[in-house]
């Protein structure tokens, strides 16, 4: 835990100073240099006041008035910034919000794990392939993927053009936000042919087909009341998240903001810290204790009720609402064992965080051909056993984090589609982890709103 005296040294480049797991050792270290100093030069992704706003949905969420939907890409890549891509990736995340806000009774906060994530931590630092080893793919802020010397060597100038995707990202991402994408609200207009899929049983079908006709029907009587009451079921607020992985991007851009306190992270809202860089003494959070956002913090099975405490002691020593998000990620196997300490342990303490669940991360699997997938109701079964154990902790699930896209991938199995392992080859594009298709992710959305609303 920091001394106070360490607290006070803080600064954007104090993390230079601990060890930092997952960094890219770079070769050229003036490029370095170069890169860095291009990108603290660029304006801001996000502003410090949208910062705020969306710290002040968190505490709501906190106490129980909202429910927060995270979700895209496990690593988003440079090529894939084209509008269709992003356009469906907000399609479906509003999609399932609007599902979620009819089903809970609740506001939505929308955060999309996009517009940064590009960076990746690695199981290994090297991979080997029919015998020639060369450097992992960490995303493409740090290098490229096809398997050659050069596209696997990191270059510091894809963090400039990194930055450069995700500004022209969300410039996409706000334009189509400002000027009626708020047509998908209407769940006629939506996809909706699983229902209509052989393995969706009928009483399934009738339920979720009744849901998006009361959803259509209220969303269409509200509109006719005007604007405003609209606005309160339907606004349209995005915010951004990445895994703030790689200090040297993420520190580029973090400044100080006139008439405001202290230091912003101002290349997103929300970064996170994985559960592979949490160490209390390393780099990555004495980065992220020192800026202004709200910050998330993954957990898993492993994670002992005292490394929590200590996290919260060093992430947000004053307890200020809406600042700090613990994100579990047990596992459907060990939701119900591995989940009840930490809540207990946090609930006791009294100290303020917001739970949200990533049912991603714990449910991987390998198939027998050597396929990284999971399993739909691995990770609905996740979900469920994580409302239960929050219910009896006397604590809230605040909200859930998925990796999808709004494209036709197959890449998790299940779901009313039925991908199979035998079919998971047909478009599997994802050159990390597997992600929710537009299906899986809508489908998923009416379960929770139903688990939800009791
Ligand atoms: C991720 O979110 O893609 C990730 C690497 O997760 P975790 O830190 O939970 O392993
Ligand atoms: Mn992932």
């Amino acid at each position: 835990m920091p001394t106070p005296e360490t607290q006070s040294a803080w600064n954007p480049t104090s993390w230079r100073e601990k060890i930092a797991a997952h960094q890219t050792v770079y070769e050229d270290r003036e490029a370095v240099a170069r890169a860095v100093e291009k990108l603290g030069g660029f304006p801001p992704l996000v502003t410090s006041g949208e910062i705020e706003h969306l710290k002040a949905n968190l505490a709501e969420a906190q106490e129980g008035r909202r429910f927060v939907l995270q979700g895209g890409d496990c690593a988003e890549r440079l090529d894939d910034c084209r509008p269709q891509v992003i356009a469906n990736k907000l399609k479906i995340l509003l999609q399932m919000s609007l599902v979620l806000v009819h089903g809970l009774r609740q506001p939505v906060v929308r955060i999309g794990r996009f517009a940064g994530q590009y960076a990746k931590p690695r199981s290994s630092p090297t991979e080997t392939r029919d015998g020639v080893t060369l450097p992992s793919y960490f995303g493409d802020l740090v290098n490229r993927w096809d398997f050659d010397e050069a596209s696997r060597r990191p270059d510091p100038h894809l963090m400039v053009r990194g930055y450069q995707h995700a500004a022209v990202t969300l410039n996409f991402i706000r334009s189509l936000i400002d000027g009626g994408f708020a047509d998908l609200h209407h769940p006629e207009r939506w996809d909706l042919s699983f229902l209509d899929h052989d393995s969706m049983d009928e009483r399934a079908r009738a339920r979720y087909q009744a849901m998006a006709s009361e959803l259509s029907g209220a969303i269409t009587f509200m509109e006719a009341l005007g604007d405003k009451t609209v606005d309160d079921l339907t606004r349209v607020d995005f915010f951004t998240s990445h895994e703030g992985l790689n200090l040297l991007y993420e520190s580029a851009q973090t400044r100080t903001v006139p008439r405001r306190e202290g230091y912003y992270n101002l290349t997103t809202h929300f970064p996170w810290i994985g559960e592979r860089t949490r160490d209390l003494n390393g780099a990555h959070v004495e980065y992220f204790r020192g800026i202004r956002n709200p910050v998330g913090v993954k957990v898993g099975p492993k994670t002992a009720p005292a490394d929590v405490l200590a996290l919260i002691e060093a992430l947000n020593p004053t307890d200020e609402p809406g600042k700090l998000a613990l994100i579990h990620r047990m596992g459907a196997k060990d939701v119900r064992t591995a989940l009840p300490p930490l809540l207990e342990a946090v609930h006791k303490s009294g100290k303020r965080v917001l739970w949200l669940c990533d049912p991603m991360h714990g449910n991987t699997v390998g198939t027998a051909s050597g396929i990284k997938t999971r399993n739909f109701d691995d990770i609905l079964a996740e979900i469920t056993g994580a409302f239960d154990a929050h219910d009896e902790a006397g604590t809230r699930l605040g909200g859930v984090h998925f990796e999808l896209t709004g494209e036709d991938v197959t890449e998790c199995v299940g779901g009313a589609t039925d991908v199979t392992e035998d079919t998971l080859h047909t478009n599997y594009v994802s050159q990390c982890d597997p992600r929710l298709n537009y299906h899986q992710g809508l489908q998923m959305a009416f379960l929770i709103a139903e688990r939800g609303r009791g």
